[in-house]
């Protein structure tokens, strides 16, 4: 179950408690408004978005109108349900693929969970009915060629690299053509370099050899709201773009993360919720919610 720290617990409590209360008038609707804001701001979402969340949820209550048959406590259960998932910005278009082969460039700092999200993604297109290869093209972690191996032995794909090659560059090209008959191409690329700005001159060489159908950047859930600004800096990298956000099983900061990334708008195609290569899903804000709530 997600629970992002206590955030599920808190507002599952805060709805309980709206749920047992007599009647709905302004008092209760502040009352449920702070402990939304609480379990918010203890979940690192940025204040600000707190702020515009609660002014809405007391507009709204106050205001509105509830629908023919609805309650007005049903309403505004259903005002605090929708405002969180508004929250969490719009549902990303999973991943499609619509040409052969369908290359896939990963990019993610080093531990951001890149790796075992490849193999979480491979299961996933394999699950589809796909047939995924892997590119391995990080020369700056020995290991990381043969934990990509590790991974996905048991899906039995194809895992291209040599880890005594130091050019990633050509890395990429030798496994391009290796895989071409594969109809998922999934390159992944180094997490680490002497600088930062070796490592984006990096992406950018590989993204022209690769010639990527889509670009997905991984990124670590606990950092909070910094988030935002490595998908950010990433949106402004690259065109096509995509987001898997990790770590959100147990991460007290995953709300500041998710909602960070959010309101950059940076689609949020996937979210990693454990170490599993089951604990995979398409993103879904309204599903989120209702599960993290649930
Ligand atoms: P990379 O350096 O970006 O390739 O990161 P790895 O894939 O090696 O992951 C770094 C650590 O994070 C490993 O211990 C993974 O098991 C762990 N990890 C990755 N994704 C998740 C996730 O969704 N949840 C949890 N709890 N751990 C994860």
């Amino acid at each position: 179950r997600i629970m992002l720290g206590n955030l599920g617990k808190n507002l599952t409590k805060t709805m309980k408690k709206l749920a047992g209360m007599a009647i709905i008038d302004e008092e209760v609707v502040k009352e449920v408004i702070k402990d939304i804001q609480r379990a918010l701001i203890q979940s690192d979402v940025n204040i600000k978005l707190v702020l515009n969340l609660s002014k809405t949820i007391e507009d709204r209550s106050l205001n509105e109108e509830p629908p023919k048959g609805v309650t007005p406590k049903e309403h505004v259960v259903r005002i605090v349900y929708e405002e969180l998932v508004n929250l969490l910005g719009s549902s990303a278009q999973e991943v499609e693929i619509d040409k052969r082969p369908y290359k896939i460039l990963f990019m993610g700092l080093q531990g951001s969970g890149k790796t075992t999200s490849i193999g979480k993604l491979t299961k996933y297109l394999q699950k589809k009915g796909f047939n995924p290869a892997i590119v391995s093209t990080d020369t700056w972690r020995p290991a990381a060629y043969e934990q990509l191996l590790q991974l996905t032995e048991p899906m039995n794909v194809p895992v291209y690299g040599d880890h005594e090659n130091k050019d990633a560059l050509d890395l990429a090209r030798t496994g391009l053509k290796a895989a071409k008959k594969n109809d998922v191409i999934i390159v992944d690329t180094a997490g680490r370099h002497k600088e930062e700005s070796d490592l984006l001159a990096e992406m950018e060489s590989l993204s022209t050899i690769v010639d990527p159908d889509e670009v997905i950047m991984v990124i670590d859930g606990t950092i909070g709201q910094q988030a935002g600004e490595q998908a950010l800096a990433f949106n402004n990298a690259t065109k096509i773009g995509s987001i898997i956000i990790t770590k959100l099983d147990g991460s007290a900061k995953g709300g500041g993360a998710l909602s960070a990334v959010a309101e950059i708008g940076a689609p949020i195609k996937f979210i990693g919720t454990g170490e599993r290569v089951e604990d995979f899903e398409a993103f879904d804000p309204d599903r989120f919610i209702s599960r993290l709530l649930g």
